[in-house]
Formats: structure tokens, C-alpha cells, sequence
């Protein structure tokens, strides 16, 4: 039964088109991301996700929460929903006032403004990110660097603070700013939380909220904007207990690809492959936190459809590394526009408690055995927008014979679970078929409806936004009460019972059973 679809379907212009640019066209037409205020003209780097990326990104955020969450019980870690608004005195605190800057160039000729290290990076292929004005300013100069629109002469590269500011109240009010992190209310927050779930450490305090930043110059779709959702965990670790993860046996075998410093100093570009054991063994990792966060992502990343091999932890240079650090080891996906960060992990040591107490004046220590103790941080801190494009772009599929493009989004996250359709525009197909689809969704299962067009052309629909199955009412319903399932991956197709479809279909959703396994029964 499987169709015959649009077979031209998305191909206009393909050939001209890169990558990116093709995922990024079906992205906004079937409704996963589109410009922010577009009727206005909008605003670059703001985007609004449509009801499949809306989806999508819950799908993803759930997956996560239960994941990094709720299945943690050693550390527990407890969420909190803090304010996207922060004073002055708490970025201030926190360094980013002062140095939470990218180095910025303009042209002299049109006024376009540029991040100077991207800038760089894109014309000599050169990385530079952490290196000081001068010296940007110096390789510009020196390799004759000009305008990429223009061609016109650049400036300097002076600095410039990615924080947006916003006054709170009347006349003038306070001065705040839209945090660029999620990461500032827990280490506020700590004691209270701390204090009202009678925590121990370690623990961990997770947040999934906006954060925002003034990206000079906002790129690549959904991978540089300037509202963007980041999920974090600070992680509250006893100083002395730092080498010490309670339940590191459950990650201990798990493969990890790591870039470390020593390949980059010598130009090398394939990972290093070692167990979260052999990390610590070998020094390659400062801790069992950091090796825990780091195996447990690249399970993760696996289950969204990121291969394992097109992702690795860069160990960050010193250059790049904050001057309190124990050490960052970003989570990099390549991509067709080159290797991108999207996960930072970081081990903070005391930094932000430290400077939070001294700052505010209220002691934020925790006591342990008649000891006061300023704990030790390790935060992974994930961004949702750079991850959807991630799984778009992997789970993109096209040229394996069925003639249109689809996406193979794994099935705990794509945007619907199955489609229900009636064979043709016929009663009682239609009936049954609406109501199937009701008693699914009222069972919980995201599940959609579909009756216009062939059953060829509907299939086609199904795959090209990634719903996973198919459940088709046909002539042999009514008399033999079954339905037909259709796998999206293997276009195989299995004949059920229909009053054991909502077991079935949640027993896919849950990877209970296998859709081989209602072919071969
Ligand atoms: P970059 O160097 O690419 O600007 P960063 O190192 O400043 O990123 P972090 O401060 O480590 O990023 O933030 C953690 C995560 O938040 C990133 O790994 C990324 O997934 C996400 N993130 C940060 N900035 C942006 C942005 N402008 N747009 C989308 N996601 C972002």
C-alpha cells in the first residue's frame, strides 16, 4: 500500500542550494521555525518556532528533564523557574558586566557591524576566538582584511557587551538586564533551595528557561540568536568530594570521544576515544563529575539521532577558558557549516558562590559537620535552539529511493507520534477513522488526522515532517475490525487488531516492542 507521493517534491533548485539552506527552506515552510514579527520586517536573530518546532522542542526538553532530572537520584537534583530579569548588582557580581564581551569591527564604508574573531575565522581560516583586540586588529591589518559586503576599509576591534538592558518601573527606573544565562539565579538562589529541600550536597539545582544575549551578528539560522532557551544543572559538590561521584559505576564503561589539547596544539582532528573510566585514569578529564555529565551526554545525543562519530568534547584552550576554571569541555556536532558548539560543560570551582557572597554580603556556605563550605560547581549547560537545528540537520534523509525527503526524528521526539488516515474520502472510513484518532489522542497519544489527498501523497506528508508510523482504516475494517500500521523508517507495514491499537502504539512510543516485532507476529 505504500504510495507513490511527490516525488518532485523540495527539489526545485536543490542542486544550488546548500545543506543548510535546504533544511533550513523545508524548516520554515512546514512550520518548524520562521522569522519573529515577520510581518513587521522583525528583528534578526529572533525567531518564533511554529506548532511542529513548538513540538519538537518540548519533546526534546521533556526527554532531557526526565534524563538529567527525574531519573537522578544520586545526586538528586531539583529544578527551579527563576526570573529573566536580573539587577545590576548580580551581573556585576558575576563578571559579566565587565567581561561578558565579544570583539566587535565595523565597516567604515557601509557601517555593518561584524564579530571580528568570526570574521577572521571565516576569510584566513584561522581560529582566534580569546584573543585580545590588539591582536585581531593586528591580523586584520596585516592580511589586508576589508568589508565582506563592501569591500570598504574596517575599523579597530574595540569590545562589546552582549547584554541587553532593560529599565524596571517608572520615571527612568532600574537599571537590569535580560539574563544571558540561566546559570546566575540558581547560584542566588542555592541557599534557599538548599534550605527547602533540606538538601545535602552534593545535589544539584537544574533550570530550563530563556536566555539572552546581543549577538553582534546573528547567523546560521537557529545556531546564533539572541533569545535562546538553555537547560542547566549546577552541580554542589563538597571541595573534598570532588573526586568522588556516587553513582559514577553506572557511566564507567560508556565511550566518550574527546578532542584534548594536546591534538590541538599539534593540529589534529580525530578524537581520542576512551572509556569515562580511562578519562579520569588518564587525567584527560579534572573530575568524575565532569566524566559523568560527559558520558551521559553522548547517550543523550545519541537517542535524539546525533551519530556518535559526529560528535566529540573539545577540551577548551587556555585562551578560551576562564581564568577561574577547572576546566570546559565543549560538546561539538559537525555539521554541514562546519563543527559546532552546543553544549558547554564546565567545571566552575567556587567562582560564583564565592563572588555572590562577597558581593551581596549574605553567606551562601553550607554546613557540614560544623564546617562552613563554599561548594565546588561543575555545570553542563545545554542550548535547546543549536540542538533542534542539530537533530533537523541529522535526521535529515533524502535520495534512498522513496522519492521525497523526510526527516527520521527518533520517536520520543518527533513532533507527532503517528498519523491516522482513512483509506479514501468514504463512510464509514472517515467516521472510524476520526474517531480512532480521538480515542488515541484522549488516550494521551500525540497523534493527528489526515483525509485529503491520495494515500500515496499523505504517506509522502507523513515522512516529510517525520511522523514515525501511519495507521490507515481500509476496507477490512469494518468487517474484520483491524488496521493497517505503516513504519516510516522501513515502509514496512503490519495489520493489528484495532482495539489494541493504543497499547500498541504506546508500546512503540515507550521501546517496549519494535515495530519488526507486529510484522513478524
Ligand atoms: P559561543 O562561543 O558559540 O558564542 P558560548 O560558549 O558563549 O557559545 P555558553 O555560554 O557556553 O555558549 O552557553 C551554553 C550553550 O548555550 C551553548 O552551548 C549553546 O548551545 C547555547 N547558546 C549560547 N549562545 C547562544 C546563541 N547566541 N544562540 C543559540 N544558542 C546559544
Amino acid at each position: 500500500m505504500a504510495g507513490k507521493g511527490n516525488k518532485n517534491a523540495h527539489r526545485k533548485g536543490k542542486e544550488s542550494k546548500t545543506l543548510f539552506e535546504r533544511i533550513w527552506t523545508l524548516a520554515n515552510h512546514r512550520g518548524f521555525v520562521f522569522p519573529s514579527a515577520e510581518i513587521y520586517g522583525g528583528i534578526s536573530g529572533l525567531y518564533d518556532l511554529g506548532p511542529l518546532g513548538t513540538k519538537l522542542k518540548n519533546n526534546l526538553v521533556q526527554a532531557w528533564r526526565e534524563f538529567f532530572v527525574l531519573k537522578e537520584t544520586n545526586p538528586p537534583v531539583y529544578e527551579l523557574d527563576g526570573s529573566t530579569i536580573l539587577p545590576y548588582e548580580a551581573l556585576k557580581a558575576s563578571g559579566h558586566l565587565d567581561s561578558f564581551t565579544d570583539p566587535t569591527v565595523s565597516c567604515l564604508k557601509c557601517k555593518k557591524w561584524m564579530r571580528a574573531d568570526h570574521l577572521i575565522e571565516d576569510s584566513l581560516g584561522l581560529y582566534v576566538e580569546g584573543m585580545p583586540p590588539e591582536e585581531l586588529t593586528r591580523i586584520i591589518r596585516e592580511n589586508n582584511l576589508v568589508c565582506p559586503d563592501c569591500g570598504g576599509e574596517l575599523s579597530e576591534v574595540t569590545v562589546f557587551n552582549l547584554m541587553l538592558s532593560v529599565k524596571v518601573g517608572p520615571a527612568g527606573g532600574q537599571t537590569a538586564f535580560l539574563r544571558p544565562e540561566t546559570a546566575q539565579d540558581i547560584f542566588m538562589d542555592f541557599k534557599r533551595v538548599q534550605q527547602s529541600m533540606r538538601a545535602k550536597l552534593p545535589f544539584g539545582i537544574a533550570q530550563i528557561g530563556k536566555s539572552y544575549r546581543n549577538e553582534i551578528s546573528p547567523r546560521q539560522g537557529l545556531m546564533r540568536v539572541r533569545e535562546f532557551t538553555q537547560m542547566e544543572i549546577e552541580m554542589f559538590i563538597h571541595p573534598k568530594e570532588i573526586g568522588n561521584h556516587p553513582s559514577f559505576d553506572k557511566v564507567k564503561d560508556i565511550k566518550i570521544r574527546i578532542l584534548t589539547r594536546e591534538q590541538q596544539e599539534k593540529g589534529e582532528t580525530e578524537p581520542v576515544e576512551v572509556t569515562a573510566q580511562e578519562s579520569l585514569d588518564k587525567k584527560i578529564l579534572p573530575n568524575p563529575y565532569m566524566a559523568y555529565y560527559i558520558a551521559k551526554e553522548t547517550i543523550f545525543y545519541q537517542s535524539l539521532g546525533i551519530p556518535y562519530d559526529k560528535f566529540h568534547f573539545r577540551h577548551m584552550m587556555p585562551e578560551e577558558t576562564p581564568f577561574y576554571s577547572g576546566g570546559n569541555f565543549d560538546l561539538e556536532v559537525e555539521l554541514s557549516i562546519g563543527r559546532k558548539e552546543i553544549v558547554g560543560n564546565a567545571y566552575r570551582t567556587n567562582y560564583d558562590l564565592f563572588n555572590h557572597m562577597k558581593k551581596s554580603g549574605k553567606d551562601l556556605s553550607v554546613s557540614v559537620d560544623g564546617e562552613k563550605v563554599i561548594p565546588e560547581v561543575v555545570e553542563p549547560s545545554f542550548g535547546v535552539e543549536r540542538a533542534i537545528y542539530c537533530i533537523l540537520e541529522h535526521c535529515y534523509r533524502e535520495d534512498d529511493g522513496r522519492g521525497w525527503s523526510w526527516f527520521k526524528f527518533p520517536i520520543k521526539i518527533a513532533p507527532i507520534l503517528a498519523l491516522v488516515l482513512p483509506l479514501v474520502r468514504r463512510e464509514p472510513l472517515m467516521e472510524i477513522a476520526f474517531k480512532t484518532y480521538q480515542t488515541l489522542r484522549e488516550n494521551g497519544l500525540d497523534v493527528d488526522y489526515d483525509d485529503r489527498g491520495s494515500i500515496g501523497k499523505r504517506y509522502a506528508r507523513a515522512d516529510e515532517i517525520g511522523i514515525p508510523f501511519c495507521i490507515t482504516i481500509d476496507y477490512d475494517t469494518p468487517k474484520a475490525n483491524t488496521v493497517t500500521i505503516r513504519d516510516r523508517d522501513s515502509r514496512k507495514q503490519a495489520v493489528v487488531n484495532k482495539d489494541d491499537l493504543v497499547e500498541i502504539i504506546r508500546k512503540l512510543y515507550t521501546g517496549t516492542i519494535k515495530f519488526d516485532d507486529l510484522v513478524s507476529s
